[in-house]
């Protein structure tokens, strides 16, 4: 991945000192990191570390010494890979540890599909550490564990759920009757030419539930109707009530719809981007 503007709304750069993975669930799919690196001429299968500049890419510095990227900023961490994969070779993680511990004026946010992996090394206190989820069953399996990780290694906790491709029932019940263990929720449809369906019934729900348990909430991406559909439907772009996002679900039919990132198009209920609070504990170090 090359290093740089992140392309991630949530995050300031990315970060990516290996890249390759290997599907695991049903949010992998139509993998972007797959069509991206397809686009680059490189085998997605294939585990390969990336050159120094880009591995050691968050400790670079300019011409004055001072660090290129600012105090403050926030890292995507992975964008090509699991940071968790496990064919990853340990001292490749432990070395991207270093710098994350270098670093400690950054915040790393490190998504994964392999809480499993996690047992063996300890995280960091200016990481967050999201459970990538797409289904209902992801959400049931994947909180549990996410929970139990030791919140002195990962004191910011929450769910990535993208690409969101069900209705989730109650995305947040483990959050819920252990109030306060989600700190984070970040929620978006699919994008690509096979993107599959997705609504923003579902995403206005979850972000309800997110509300209900003081939860942070950000909507990444969500599903819009083609510009053709978008005239009939601008009254939409002021709607507040969930009945008109039921109308704008009706106009997405199919595959006649775009995606979209920016919430200047969206209606106002779904302009939801909150991030973490740091927790007290992770302010104290
Ligand atoms: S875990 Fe992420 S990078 Fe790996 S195959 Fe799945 S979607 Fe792609």
């Amino acid at each position: 991945m090359t290093q740089g503007e992140s392309g991630i709304d949530y995050a300031d750069y990315s970060w990516g000192p290996w890249r390759g993975c290997r599907k695991i669930a049903a949010g992998c799919l139509h993998c972007y990191a797959e069509r991206d690196m397809k686009r680059y001429g490189r085998d997605h299968s294939k585990l390969e570390r990336a050159s120094d500049a880009t591995f050691y890419a968050p400790l670079a510095r300019d011409r004055q010494g001072n660090f290129k990227w600012p105090p403050g900023s926030r890292v995507f961490v992975c964008p090509w890979s699991d940071f968790f994969l496990e064919d990853v070779p340990r001292g490749w993680r432990d070395e991207a540890q270093a710098v994350i511990r270098t670093r400690r004026d950054l915040i790393f946010i490190i998504p994964t599909k392999r809480l499993d992996q996690i047992e063996s090394w300890h995280g960091e206190p200016n990481t967050i550490l999201l459970t990538s989820c797409a289904t209902q069953a992801d959400v049931d399996r994947e909180t549990p564990k996410l929970i139990e990780i030791s919140r002195d290694y990962f004191p910011v906790k929450g769910l990535s759920i993208e690409p969101l491709i069900e209705p989730l029932i109650d995305p947040i019940r483990i959050g819920v009757t252990a109030i306060g263990e989600l700190d984070w929720v970040v929620i978006g449809c699919e994008s690509g030419p096979e993107r599959r369906t997705c609504k923003l019934a579902w995403i206005l729900d979850v972000i309800r539930q997110c509300k209900a348990a003081g939860i942070p909430c950000y909507v990444k991406q969500i599903p819009l109707p083609k510009l053709s559909q978008r005239g009939r439907h601008s009254a939409m772009i002021e709607a507040i009530t969930s009945q008109s996002v039921l109308d704008w679900d009706l106009a997405c039919k199919d595959h006649d719809w775009t995606v979209s990132r920016d919430p200047s198009e969206w209606p106002i209920v779904l302009r939801v981007r909150q991030f973490p609070k740091p927790r007290k504990e992770h302010a104290r170090r």
